[in-house]
């Protein structure tokens, strides 16, 4: 399905450059030591993610045409993308989700916190609907106002049709300062997606977490303040105490799915109805 070998390349990619114990000078120092693939990942992204094409996606996804899904099939369903890299486990995906939401479960966090783990990467069944992966995944950022060099591999931007529209290339393009992030379009993604799912179901810093856990120059590079409003910063706190546990739950001792059931049944009964519109 190319370029990345599965989705979890770029999550891994992501967890190398955060690395908590790396050297501030070796930051950003991505260039060579990035995989070929992951690379021109990126160049695709940022070549293809533009105003025009946002649009267009949520013109063809919000309205959430695809079915309706309980949660427990819609993370079957996500199940069946098969990661080819790792053909030891049938569970792949499910396993991601749920070393998240143990690791907040663990540390004692409320119950829509555990659930917001449980789900976060659902949004990744754009890739079953046959969208390409720098459709999916991939570090968000603002489109329609200038791109911040606080965006991985800025120089793919290069070739984006956007970069050479003024209006798109001033400092607050098509938005006004302060706007606040509702008002602002991001790059197209599984965040996006899945924040539309569910938004009537969970609290509002669950939302805010499962809507810009990608967003890295935002909550992790402090880029585009600018547009944020103070609504925005405050719920941006959420999104950073949840990104640790995205990022860095990937652990050798794999749960087991089964045993957790029950748990998970009744937490997503307390939040969702029986199916939820895709
Ligand atoms: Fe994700
Ligand atoms: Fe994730």
């Amino acid at each position: 399905m190319g370029p990345l070998q599965n989705l979890e390349q770029w999550d891994d990619f992501v967890v190398q450059r955060y690395q908590p114990d790396k050297k501030q000078e070796e930051f950003r120092v991505y260039d060579e030591t990035t995989p070929p693939g992951v690379r021109e990942f990126y160049r695709l992204n940022h070549t293809h993610q533009t105003v025009d094409f946002v649009r267009e996606k949520k013109r063809q996804y919000l309205s959430k045409q695809r079915g309706k899904r309980s949660i427990w099939e819609a993370l079957d369903y996500l199940n069946t993308l098969v990661d080819e890299s790792d053909p030891d486990t049938d569970l792949s995906q499910i396993e991601h989700n749920l070393q998240t939401a143990e690791a907040i479960r663990k540390d004692g966090h409320p119950r829509w916190f555990v659930l917001t783990g449980f789900i976060h990467d659902l949004g990744k069944l754009l890739c079953l609907y046959g969208d390409p992966q720098w459709a999916v995944v991939g570090d968000t950022f603002p489109v329609g106002c200038s791109y911040s060099d606080k965006i991985v591999f800025p120089e793919f931007f290069r070739d984006n049709p956007d970069s050479r529209n003024p209006l798109y290339q001033s400092k607050f393009g098509i938005y006004s300062e302060g706007c606040g992030l509702d008002n602002v379009d991001l790059s197209w993604g599984h965040d996006e997606y899945l924040y539309h799912v569910v938004k009537d179901y969970l609290p509002e810093p669950a939302l805010y977490m499962i809507r810009y856990h990608s967003f890295y120059p935002g909550h992790r590079e402090g880029g585009y303040d600018y547009l944020f409003n103070d609504h925005d910063r405050e719920m941006f706190q959420w999104v950073r105490k949840f990104n640790p546990y995205d990022l860095y739950s990937k652990s050798a001792d794999r749960p087991k799915l089964e045993q957790l059931r029950p748990y998970y049944n009744d937490l997503i009964n307390e939040y969702f109805p029986e199916k939820v519109a895709w």
